[in-house]
């Protein structure tokens, strides 16, 4: 069924009514994506060039400057060679007089009449007062009235000139209607321009202070559109009715926390009633919980599977690796010993066992299935799963978020990070979602303290690493890749690995790295986590959740080619028991970027420090696992520099939602938008 497309900007004209656009710039103008006339308003300008006219008494040598003058000689022509030629003439200026320069631009002879206003643009030679012309206007009254000063400049790979493209745009703003789009209320309460305005002077900027209120106002509309896509997802996504609330056995779940071998922090016990408290309802559950490396998640998750148990519910755990699919199997059995019924299902298990293990969680005989997230993707029966946790879920996008909301339509669904998300960030990417954070760290925990040495340092690192080794710690060795490679001059894991060997031994060292096969990684996982191994050499493999509390020094080779949130994941791997953990980061940083970071991993362990400065150092788009977050491309708004109005956006969208204030039916286009964008994000 083909819809009726309601847009926010709305012509009658086909691109080819536009004056002066034939077959050929229709061609050029698909090349560059625009097939409408709402498409070419909507191609903003990159920039503007400054064309206002200055006070010749304040400018400066070698500036670029515009210049109104009335001509006061006759032009004179000269030639060079057979095709060059340059055009002077004098012009006064504020009664400073100015002579003016143009090369091979002989067709302005023709304005250049004694007594004529004309504006220069061009490069100011100010000892001997030439102006070396590029842009030569006649001023007449009208045309100065009307003429933008600033002069948009459009990124048109080539394909049309911008002087062209200009004539476009001025006829594609005639024959537009853009719709009114801001409720009224809040064009007042925050002195903004709806989107038509927008429009004409973003395009045709006659000043500054216009172009600025345009841009805000721009930046405005689009965070808010974007809020209340978000905030009606939220709705939607809470408003779930799911078959019956989950009836835990709360006396049950109290007797299992007392089972603990720690008593729950502050911090987790809050997060543990939030989520019991969602659980409870008769609403879908659809929460986030962030919380720092080490900061306790996987007990929280256990309680919560533990509760569904108690009503004979299932659950499921979903992790990124499948070594840390069988990490948390284990610490999962430990926790529960014979309260629960866990399953560890990943590729590797297979044949009858994993035949029996789909057979038990049809039965109902398995309360709890940890594995890997090709569990959304497989046709897996249970008997009734009611709550779904993803494990450090940042590598997880808005759609697959989705996928798995529907694998479970009955079910809860509880996401866990360890990357903390910028705040600036986080209501941007997690939107649809609530929030519930893990704010401190269990007690005695002592931060990690973190130095940087050279490589020509290597041997007090060794000399820290027998320390250590001595106290009966362990230690990581990190390397950037496995593989040699003769362009990067990165660390081969595999040298590195021959390096503590020789130093420590054979057998105490092992190697992991992301080719070796799985059965591999856990064989020598296990054999560090046990204890055989005092080192363990790795790739970024061991990156995300491992939990070996014993390791208490990490050395990270060519630190400054990592990004600070992969660092503060990398870092996470120890500081994780009552010991003084450490953790090197060897760097020879040739870049600012490089030494910047090092200095700031020294200087604080805070996940929400490092990431908001992560994000500021790298900008929105390439922030870890933010790419497939479904963050829409701005035009104009910058959810990092625009926080407090994003903020600002996200509640007047809520309260205008909740209140039923913004009443959509009324705005059948904003509706539509809206709507659409909804209905995109469904089927993608
Ligand atoms: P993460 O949030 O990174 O997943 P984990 O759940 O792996 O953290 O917990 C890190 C370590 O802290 C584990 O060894 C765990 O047993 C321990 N731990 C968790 N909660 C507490 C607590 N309240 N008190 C002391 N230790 C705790
Ligand atoms: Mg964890």
């Amino acid at each position: 069924m083909e819809q009726n497309k309601l847009t926010l900007i709305h012509s009658e004209h086909p691109l080819s009514d536009l004056k002066g656009v034939g077959p050929k710039s229709i061609g050029y103008l698909n090349e560059l994506g625009i097939y409408s006339i709402e498409d070419i308003l909507l191609k903003l300008p990159y920039a503007y060039d400054d064309e206002t006219a200055m006070d010749i008494h304040s400018v400066s040598d070698g500036e670029k400057v515009t210049l109104i003058g009335e001509v006061y000689t006759p032009p004179s022509i000269a030639h060079f060679g057979r095709k060059k030629s340059k055009i002077s003439f004098h012009m006064m200026v504020n009664e400073v007089a100015v002579r003016v320069e143009f090369f091979n631009q002989l067709y302005i002879k023709q304005h250049i009449e004694i007594g004529a206003l004309v504006k220069i643009t061009g490069k100011f030679n100010l000892k001997k007062q030439i102006l070396s012309g590029t842009k030569f206007q006649k001023v007449s009254v009208d045309l100065d009235v009307n003429q933008p000063i600033f002069q948009p400049k459009y990124s048109l790979k080539g394909l049309i000139k911008n002087a062209t493209y200009k004539k476009m745009v001025h006829d594609a703003l005639n024959k537009a209607i853009v719709h009114p789009l801001l409720p009224v209320e809040l064009k007042e309460k925050y002195k903004l321009w709806d989107l038509d305005q927008c429009l004409a002077i973003l395009h045709q900027p006659t000043n500054n202070v216009d172009l600025k209120q345009a841009r805000r106002s721009f930046a405005f509309i689009e965070l808010f559109l974007f809020q209340l896509k978000m905030r009606l997802l939220h709705k939607k996504e809470h408003g779930v009715q799911i078959r019956s609330k989950i009836n835990y056995n709360i006396d049950e779940v109290k007797q299992f926390i007392k089972t603990l071998p720690f008593e729950l922090t502050d911090a987790q016990k809050q997060v543990v009633n939030e989520i019991f408290r969602d659980m409870h309802s008769d609403m879908r559950m659809n929460r986030l919980l962030q919380g720092d490396v080490g900061s306790g998640k996987t007990v929280v998750a256990a309680i919560c599977m533990y509760a569904l148990k108690t009503c004979g519910l299932q659950s499921a755990l979903m992790v990124p690796t499948e070594i840390l699919a069988e990490q948390h199997a284990t610490s999962l059995s430990e926790l529960f010993g014979d309260r629960a019924n866990i399953a560890l299902l990943t590729s590797s298990v297979k044949g009858k066992k994993r035949a029996l293990i789909l057979e038990q969680l049809v039965q109902g005989e398995i309360d709890i299935l940890v594995g890997t997230h090709a569990l959304i993707s497989d046709p897996i029966v249970f008997k009734d799963l009611r709550l779904v946790i993803t494990d450090e879920q940042h590598r997880f996008g808005v759609n697959q978020r989705k996928l798995l909301r529907e694998k479970g339509p009955d079910s809860n669904v509880l996401f866990m990070t360890a990357t903390p998300i910028p705040r600036t960030l986080a209501i941007s990417v997690f939107g649809e979602m609530d929030v519930s954070m893990i704010k401190h760290m269990p007690k005695g925990r002592k931060p990690i303290i973190t130095t940087w040495a050279k490589h020509q340092e290597i041997e007090s690192i060794i000399q820290m690493a027998k320390v250590e080794i001595s106290k009966g710690r362990q230690m990581y060795v990190i390397c950037p890749l496995i593989e040699a490679s003769e362009k990067l001059d990165v660390q081969n894991a595999v040298e590195i690995y021959e390096y503590y060997q020789q130093r420590f031994g054979n057998e105490r060292v092992g190697l992991l790295h992301g080719k070796m096969k799985p059965i591999e990684k856990d064989a020598i996982m296990m054999q560090f986590a046990n204890h055989e191994l005092d080192i363990l050499v790795s790739t970024t493999v061991v990156e995300v959740g491992v939990n070996v509390p014993n390791a208490t020094l990490m050395a990270i080779y060519d630190a400054d080619r990592f990004g600070l949130s992969t660092l503060h994941q990398l870092r996470g791997r120890v500081g994780r028991s009552e010991h003084q953990s450490y953790c090197v980061l060897i760097s020879n940083p040739e870049s600012e970027t490089g030494i910047e970071r090092m200095n700031i991993m020294t200087s604080t362990t805070d996940g929400f420090v490092l990431s908001e400065k992560d994000l500021e150092m790298r900008g929105p788009g390439d922030f870890f696992g933010v790419k497939q977050s479904g963050l829409p491309d701005f035009k104009v708004a910058n959810i990092v520099e625009d926080y407090r109005m994003l903020e600002v956006a996200r509640d007047e969208a809520s309260s205008l939602i909740l209140n039923g204030a913004i009443d959509l039916e009324e705005n059948k286009i904003l509706k539509q938008h809206i709507l659409n964008d909804i209905v995109a994000y469904q089927t993608n």
